[in-house]
């Protein structure tokens, strides 16, 4: 039988483990921390009995069939839509950006076709083509939007201007004309019953699979592999010998009181006064639980040093010019593949890392069958 060794136990390391091992082989996954599930990893909080996201907020949200099959399997899905709020210059509003937005902002009370005619106004038509995150806001929402919900939030958020950075973070968000205030436009949503870690534990659950938690991996190991599939830092694995490719951390400020704080799940702060970009009341992730109780965290967003968990990659020009030169170096190294968030530096969502994890393994499964090389990408990082 051969044997193979997925390093991380996230979403990446575990479906393809799973995946692996269906097909009647046997993996052995390593993780450094003391838990599966990587970041999405939770835990119920011992004083309030809330259902915890240790490192921040995680919404299954998608449209992949497959994948919202896949997971179902392993855990029930509870409704929950994402209601986020904003505070700009002492004031709420809805986001993501919507009618409600428009109209509490301005003072107005307009229609869909009125606020569509009225935000083309506001807008920088002469940007054709945006290619930065200002860029991009200007042309879609205009200053003054552009102004009080996303440039200080993505200064804090990102530690540099949004002229910097691509247009693909902001395209995360929509701009609605109608009351829809839900965050996300994918037809699934919801939050499994038990948490993320209780779903990583099931597809791990194989006679097949054994888990090494506490327990990193070096690049000397990868030859007691059939193949190794390395979800950590490209970076790391190389030991940083080119340098560290940029991300952002998250340090967490622990609130605990009684009732309810903030009365919805995620408050963001938009000015770039308040030092911390937004606070998560965990049991509103859980709204079919009751809990006297309540802990918040607010998110204070920092450059990621050495020994810091990293969290988003930053993806500036220099780091891509590094990034090409890590990607030389893996394409030279046998029997390892790069995947998943961290193998292949990219921003990504649960249900795309699902996805991806699933087709590879399933691509390797093919390749091998035929003796075909198997590449050190199977989703290209640039
Ligand atoms: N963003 C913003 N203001 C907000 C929310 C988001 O400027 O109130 C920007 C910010 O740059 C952020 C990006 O939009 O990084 C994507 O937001 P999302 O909520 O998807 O971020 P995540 O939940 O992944 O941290």
């Amino acid at each position: 039988m051969t044997h193979f060794a997925a390093i991380g136990a996230g979403f990446s390391g575990a479906v393809i483990a799973r995946t692996l091992v269906e097909a009647g082989h046997r993996v052995t996954v390593f993780d450094a921390r003391t838990h599966v599930a990587g970041n999405c990893h939770t835990e119920r909080d011992p004083e309030s009995g809330v259902m915890v996201h240790k490192y921040g907020p995680h919404i299954f949200h998608t449209d992949n069939e497959r994948v919202w099959e896949y997971l179902n399997q392993y855990t029930e899905f509870m409704p929950y839509t994402n209601r986020v709020k904003t505070i700009s210059g002492g004031k709420v509003y809805s986001l993501p950006i919507n009618l409600l937005t428009i109209n509490q902002f301005f003072g107005e009370a307009m229609s869909p076709a009125e606020a569509r005619a009225f935000i083309e106004k506001q807008a920088d038509l002469n940007i054709e083509d945006p290619q930065t995150f200002e860029e991009q806001a200007l042309r879609f929402v205009g200053k003054d939007l552009y102004e009080a919900f996303f440039k200080g939030y993505t200064q804090k958020q990102w530690g540099c201007s949004p002229t910097q950075l691509p247009a693909s973070i902001l395209k995360r968000l929509p701009v609605r004309f109608n009351y829809d205030d839900n965050y996300f436009f994918h037809k699934y949503q919801g939050m499994p019953r038990e948490g993320y870690t209780a779903i990583v534990e099931k597809i791990l659950d194989h006679p097949n699979i054994s888990v090494r938690l506490s327990t990193p991996f070096s690049r000397s190991q990868v030859k007691d592999y059939d193949h190794v599939f390395y979800s950590g830092p490209v970076d790391g694995y190389f030991n940083y010998e080119l340098g560290r490719l940029g991300y952002r951390t998250l340090d967490f400020k622990e609130i605990r009181t009684d009732g309810d704080y903030q009365g919805c799940a995620v408050m963001n702060y938009a000015d770039e006064s308040v030092p911390y970009t937004r606070i998560a009341e965990h049991k509103h992730f859980s709204p079919w639980e009751e809990h006297d109780k309540t802990v918040c965290f607010a998110e204070y967003s920092r450059t990621c040093e050495s020994g810091d968990i990293p969290y988003y990659p930053v993806r500036l020009a220099q780091e891509q010019t590094m990034l090409r030169d890590y990607i030389k170096k893996a394409r030279a190294e046998p029997g390892v593949s790069f995947v998943g968030r961290l193998g292949t530096y990219r921003y990504l969502d649960m249900d795309v890392t699902i996805a991806e994890a699933m087709h590879l393994a399933e691509s390797f499964l093919e390749l091998t069958a035929k003796n075909n090389p198997v590449p050190a990408f199977f989703n290209e990082p640039i």
